[in-house]
């Protein structure tokens, strides 16, 4: 079957339920409702299939509270979101990384860096060229810079996953 199941994962409050709410809803909501975990089904077409995504909008992770289980077994790929605001939510990737490369026992498993707040420039604590050097610190991994409130590159996020879990499950 085409199912394929996601897991949105990083800091509170960088945007994990507002790029998963504009990619399935395409809708942008500026009200914040913190810790709570979600899961939103889409279906996407990508070579010319259609997928059945599963997106798990997780509650966010910090030094307090990782993840479990359920955010571990069964997920084909992660969306590793931070915001470029937010220098901390950035140095958590590495910590939520370790966590799924350790927990899952692989050393591969399909991921995307996302920046998201994009549109907040002036704000920017986190560059460009700290985004291409820890992908490459995670063995070139793909990334995007985001912003789930202009919609910008929020679709496009969500296709380099699924490529991403599709590259890893049929390589070319
Ligand atoms: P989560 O805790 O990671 O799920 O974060 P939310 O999606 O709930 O977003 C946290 C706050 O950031 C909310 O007030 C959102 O409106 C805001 N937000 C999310 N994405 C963006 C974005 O791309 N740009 C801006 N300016 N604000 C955003
Ligand atoms: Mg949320």
């Amino acid at each position: 079957s085409r199912e394929r199941k996601v897991a949105v994962v990083g800091a509170r409050a960088v945007g994990k339920s507002s790029l998963t709410v504009q990619f399935v809803e395409e809708h942008f909501n500026e009200s914040y409702y913190p810790t709570i975990e979600n899961q939103l089904g889409k279906t996407v077409n990508y070579k010319g299939f259609e997928y059945s995504i599963e997106i798990l909008d997780t509650a966010g992770q910090d030094e307090f509270s990782m993840m479990n289980q359920k955010h571990l077994i069964g997920i084909h790929g992660y969306v590793l979101v931070y915001s470029i605001t937010s220098r901390s939510s950035f140095d958590m990737l590495k910590i939520i990384r370790d966590k799924i490369l350790d927990s899952t026992g692989q050393d591969q498993i399909p991921m995307v860096i996302v920046g998201n707040k994009s549109d907040l420039n002036l704000q920017r604590q986190v560059s460009q060229q700290d985004l291409k050097d820890l992908a490459q610190e995670f063995g070139g991994c793909p990334y995007i810079e985001c912003s789930a409130k202009q919609n910008e590159k929020v679709s496009r996020a969500f296709e380099i996953i699924v490529g991403a879990i599709e590259e890893q499950q049929n390589p070319t």
